[in-house]
């Protein structure tokens, strides 16, 4: 996945859950938002 971190410009990037953010539920599992993490500088951000 050819995403860049915008405060660094890094494209070692790896896609986390924000388990702080339930989108909803399917059935009893929360759905959780995704983020995006810088692996160099450690920015989070979402595109
Ligand atoms: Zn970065």
């Amino acid at each position: 996945m050819p995403y860049s971190c915008p405060k660094c410009g890094a494209e070692n990037i790896k896609e986390v859950e924000d388990k702080s953010k339930v989108l909803g539920y399917a059935g009893h599992n929360p759905i959780y938002a995704k983020i995006k993490v810088c692996k160099e500088c450690g920015n989070r951000f979402t595109d």
